[in-house]
């Protein structure tokens, strides 16, 4: 497995059905055997997120998976130094 820092992760938006968040989900924990019995799937956050039934609308973007998620452009989430 090769770790390339240019490569974002791939996540699906899943909305949890417990905080009405749209957590991003990496596409490798989604098709996890584990977390598919479970029903239950691990956000770059750290959050366990049990999914919205599909024809829920998305709910509001989690902040925390927002700031977890490389910017796919490389633009806006750039770090400010301190002055
Ligand atoms: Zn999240």
């Amino acid at each position: 497995m090769t770790a390339d820092p240019s490569s974002a992760v791939v996540t699906v938006a899943v909305t949890c059905r417990l905080d009405s968040r749209s957590h991003a989900v990496p596409d490798t924990e989604l098709t996890r055997t584990a977390a598919a019995d479970t029903g239950r799937y691990r956000a770059i956050c750290g959050h366990v997120v049990s999914p919205a039934s599909l024809v829920a609308p998305d709910g509001k973007p989690c902040d925390a998976c927002s700031v977890a998620a490389p910017a796919p452009d490389g633009k806006g989430r750039r770090r400010r130094r301190p002055a």
